[in-house]
């Protein structure tokens, strides 16, 4: 258990326990303007009985709003009525960085790769610590809701890493599916990333299944944003057989919801990313849903500082479906600028070309 971080509201009650609390995760801190201090990171808990609990965590990069919204609003709306088992909500993981509209925390630190933190850490180390001993260990799901945040935007989707315990990825997959999404997108590891200092990569570490979500991005919340993650977290839990109230996101959203089970295959990081080769402004030239062909133009680079320069072009690396597109227009050399990936209609075209290409 953490010696440096506790919840203000007990998080073993018994298995028949009924009631709906709303607290804090209460992380020691010490501060110029209060010496004896607590970081208090918002947390509710809706238990109805036994059943699965299962933690619905957003917030995680603090400019990622679209899971923010959407789990505030299930904290708010979500009773006992409507639950069997427990729901438990961090909606805003990152507050810090979430009120500064930023990715990172103010002390620079990427709160996706502190796990699985250290209890005489910084204070996104503790809230790590206590997420990973605490918490992971009581759950029998997490849902991690991401989106590309200011400088990335994703096609609104469910996502997963095609990780590499089998059983781990069917359920995954299993679960991924579950939300019903118009888009699934499959990738690789983060490359030049350490898996484990991820929060869902803590998660499989200890050997359960997570899901997770690209939801948009460039820092703002959208309709058709908001209609994909409020669908898809609902179909979540309700899969997870811990949610049986109504269909709130389908009474919102109704016209806008599609189903499809689309998956986008960009496990290949090698190819499926395009890299800014330099420092400048860039232009995207492809949208998110356009196909394109390897070779073709998806984004310029334009110098900062003179119109003399010619402008510097990026180009596809594969052929495939753009899933993902530059939120911001300032880059950086090496920066992730497109990512391509291979369209299928459904899981079962995708697992048969996964068959057809191990049979070669
Ligand atoms: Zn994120």
């Amino acid at each position: 258990m953490s010696l440096t971080a506790n919840c203000t509201f007990d998080l073993n009650t018994s298995s028949d326990f009924v009631g709906k609390r709303s607290g804090y995760i209460q992380i020691g801190d010490s501060t110029n303007n209060s010496g004896w201090a607590h970081h208090c990171v918002p947390i509710t808990s809706v238990k109805n009985g036994s059943g699965p609990r299962v933690l619905v965590l957003a917030g995680n990069h603090g400019d990622e709003y679209e899971g923010q919204t959407a789990a505030l609003d299930l904290a708010r709306r979500l009773e006992v009525a409507d639950v069997k088992g427990e729901v438990l909500i961090i909606p805003v993981l990152s507050i810090l960085a979430s009120a500064a509209g930023t990715r990172l925390w103010p002390n620079g630190q990427n709160f996706n790769r502190v796990f699985p933190g250290k209890v005489d850490g910084t204070i996104a180390e503790k809230l790590a610590y206590f997420l990973s001993n605490d918490l992971f260990p009581t759950c029998d799901s997490v849902i991690d809701m991401h989106s590309g945040g200011r400088s990335m935007h994703f096609i609104p989707s469910i996502t997963m890493v095609w990780v590499s315990n089998v059983e781990l990825r069917n359920e995954m997959l299993r679960q991924s599916l579950m939300c019903k999404s118009e888009f699934t997108l499959l990738g690789g590891e983060q490359p030049s990333t350490n898996p484990d200092s991820l929060l869902p990569g803590d998660v499989v570490r200890q050997g359960k299944a997570v899901a997770t979500g690209e939801f948009g991005g460039s820092g703002v919340t959208t309709a058709q944003s908001m209609s994909v993650i409020s669908s898809a977290l609902e179909n979540y839990l309700r899969g997870m057989g811990v949610y049986v109230g109504k269909d709130v996101a389908a009474s919102v959203y109704a016209d806008s919801i599609d189903h499809s089970g689309k998956i986008i295959d960009s496990r290949d990081y090698s190819v499926s990313f395009a890299s800014a080769s330099k420092d400048g402004i860039y232009e995207n030239r492809v949208d998110l849903h356009q196909h394109v062909e390897v070779g073709d133009l998806v984004g310029l680079i334009h110098d900062f500082k003179t119109a003399d320069n010619e402008v510097v072009e990026v180009r596809a690396r594969r052929s495939g479906t753009v899933a993902l597109v530059r939120g911001y227009s300032p880059v950086t050399t090496g920066d992730v600028v497109c990512m391509i990936g291979e369209l299928f209609s459904d899981i079962e075209t995708f697992e048969k070309s996964l068959q057809e290409k191990s049979a070669r």
